[in-house]
């Protein structure tokens, strides 16, 4: 037998290679786009069709291409951006593999439009299968206008594989963002099917995150800027209320290249510690300069994570000046007391007649019983809570560790074994009260057995319509209140199909949406605790939610839809509560699960202790 081992065809190595760099429409988007940010562009386009599977532009006002530049920047290894192995130690650009637009040229098909300040006429090519097919002089505006079309017409395989428009858009515009937070100098902008997803204009840093993850966030950065020999960190860290559970605003760049870094991930965690439940994520954006010698980015063409030299001092360092950032705001605000110290206490005036206690008893109700445990039916808010004085009314709702509660009592009960939260506890043993006290239309005051109990009404409202919601649609209950005139909601064709995805939840709840022309729901009836104003603010936000969220996980999403449902149904400040209402959302929220926390991590609870009152009179 002869010899058997031949040289690849130009255009089978860069689709090997292409299965590295390209793996679908947000890669060639971040490519494209980190092409034209070296290439000095002020203004960055990126128009997409289908996701990306039609065709994907980006036009830039760079400095452009000659016409030799033009074709070869289709070869393999073809760069302008280093020219020996010493340079890449010393990478400032995005790109310097010049493997990108040959591994593109070699999976789809590729027109250029390009032209440089100093001629006249531009140049077009097109490129298909790796092979120049056309090449014209044309007249074009400075820039590049690249326009790849049909990915992996040519690989079936690939191209079955892509997935539906909704995710790879939602894997663009995380690209989309990676790119555009490194550049607030530049403006980006992204469209889809005629639908503008996004549109930064030339920004400061603050500005750019703002547009990028809405204008909400704007109060809750609070700014980092630390320099050391080795490393320099600025950007911004969210006030701990902002945490979330799921990952999302999480963003490392190092010398303006976004960077996946686990272990400094870590470091801000901790610089958090005590400040935010152990599950909750907090929110980043942080900017690294180093030395590009102490870094190596050279791991894997499409890898994010970025090894650097000395990582445990940066770890310390990062720490530091996160804590710093968030000691200068006080981040642990106690009880919000009056600046001159007056307690505002919300009165009932002397006009108002005192409401007669009602009281009602079951003749045969023993309370150590659990036999004749009421349902959870009884414990909503809404109940009127008529017990007799004394009556350990919770035990009934919440299943209770009473060795631990009444020590000390005669009758023990032995059987039970959940250990009530701390707080639950707490509710319990100081049963005796009766006085519920309202401070500043915020808090609503009670004496517990360690001191004073203080809970935030709206917090408290809200945990208990967000374990109301969860439970309904872990039940699968409907129960909308159907519109007169339906409101209609107008999305982009993203935001369209990310609906369509949670339409059988949004149903359980109450929301029934019909499709109602392009890009356009009308929404039919809504959850009964929501007027139907609110309903499209809340599908608003919910949508929001949702994008800036990874992942799609079920129940996640669940959550997601309960959550945005109670914040926007729950009572709000300054709202006026009697005595009985005040009662029965304290039954309510301690008939919860999780009663001490709201479900993005709030604190509803907080107990004024009796030694530290005591120490105020030593
Ligand atoms: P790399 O970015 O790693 O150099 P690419 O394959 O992405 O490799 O690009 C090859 C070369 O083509 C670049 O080095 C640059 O000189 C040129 N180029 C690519 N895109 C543009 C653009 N938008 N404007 C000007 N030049 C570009
Ligand atoms: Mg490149």
């Amino acid at each position: 037998m002869g010899d058997v081992i031949q040289l690849l065809p130009d255009s089978v190595a860069n689709q090997i290679a292409a299965g590295e760099v390209v793996q679908r429409p947000a890669s060639v988007v971040k490519e494209l786009m980190e092409n034209a940010i070296d290439a000095g562009a002020t203004k960055i386009q990126v128009i997409l069709k289908n996701a990306g599977k039609a065709f994907i532009q980006v036009i830039d006002d760079g400095k452009g291409m000659s016409p030799r530049d033009s074709r070869m920047a289709f070869e393999r290894h073809a760069t302008s951006k280093i020219a020996c192995a010493q340079d890449l130690f010393n990478i400032r650009t995005m790109g310097f593999r010049g493997e990108a637009l040959a591994s593109i040229a070699s999976v789809a098909e590729v027109e250029v439009r390009t032209r440089r300040e100093e001629d006249e006429l531009g140049t077009y090519l097109f490129i298909a299968d790796s092979e120049l097919r056309n090449q014209e002089n044309i007249s074009c505006p400075r820039g590049t206008n690249m326009l790849v079309k049909n990915l992996f017409y040519n690989i079936p395989a690939r191209r079955k594989f892509l997935k539906s428009d909704t995710t790879e858009m939602r894997n663009i515009t995380t690209e989309f963002l990676r790119v555009a937070l490194t550049a607030p100098q530049v403006s980006f902008s992204l469209v889809n099917n005629d639908n503008e997803i996004y549109n930064f204009p030339v920004s400061g840093l603050r500005q750019r995150i703002v547009n990028a993850f809405g204008k909400s966030l704007n109060a809750k950065l609070l700014s980092v800027s630390c320099e050391t020999g080795i490393v320099s960190v600025e950007g911004f860290v969210c006030v701990p209320q902002h945490s979330r559970k799921t990952y999302g605003e999480q963003y490392f760049f190092v010398n303006n290249r976004f960077m996946k870094h686990s272990f400094f991930h870590k470091a801000i965690v901790e610089a958090y510690s005590g400040l935010i439940s152990a599950d909750m994520i907090p929110s980043y954006f942080l900017y690294f300069k180093v030395d590009p010698s102490i870094i190596d980015v050279n791991i894997h063409p499409t890898k994010t994570e970025i090894k650097f030299q000395d990582e445990a001092a940066i770890f310390q360092i990062l720490v530091a000046c996160v804590k710093e950032a968030l000691g200068k705001f006080n981040v642990t605000p106690a009880i919000d007391f009056d600046t001159e110290g007056m307690l505002d206490f919300a009165m009932p005036s002397s006009s108002v007649l005192p409401k007669i206690p009602k009281v009602s008893y079951k003749p045969g109700y023993n309370p150590f019983n659990y036999a004749t445990s009421i349902t959870k039916e009884d414990s909503d808010f809404e109940r009127p809570a008529a017990r007799p004085a004394g009556e350990v009314a919770h035990a009934k709702t919440v299943p209770s560790n009473w060795d631990a509660l009444f020590a000390g009592l005669e009758e023990k009960q032995t059987d039970t074994q959940t250990v009530l939260t701390e707080m639950q506890a707490e509710a319990l043993a100081g049963e005796s009260h009766i006085a519920f006290v309202q401070l500043k239309g915020r808090y609503i005051v009670t004496p517990v057995h360690s001191g004073l109990m203080f809970i935030d009404q709206k917090r408290a409202h809200e945990r208990v319509l967000f374990e109301r919601y969860l439970e309904k649609l872990a039940h699968q209950q409907v129960s909308g209140q159907k519109s007169l005139f339906p409101e209609t909601l107008e999305l982009s064709a993203e935001d369209f199909m990310l609906v369509k995805d949670i339409l059988p939840d949004l149903a359980i709840l109450g929301f029934e949406l019909g499709e109602f022309g392009k890009n356009c729901y009308a929404i039919y009836s809504t959850p009964p605790d929501l007027s139907h104003s609110h309903g499209r603010e809340v599908l608003v936000s919910l949508i929001e939610h949702y994008k800036n969220t990874e992942g799609s996980i079920r129940d996640k999403m669940q959550e997601r839809v309960a959550f945005a449902l109670a914040r926007a149904a729950a009572l709000d400040y300054d709202e006026v509560l009697d005595n009985q209402e005040m009662s029965n959302l304290f039954d309510s929220l301690f008939a919860c699960r999780y009663p001490n926390y709201t479900a993005d991590g709030k604190t509803i609870i907080h107990i004024l202790k009796n030694e530290d009152v005591a120490s105020w009179f030593k």
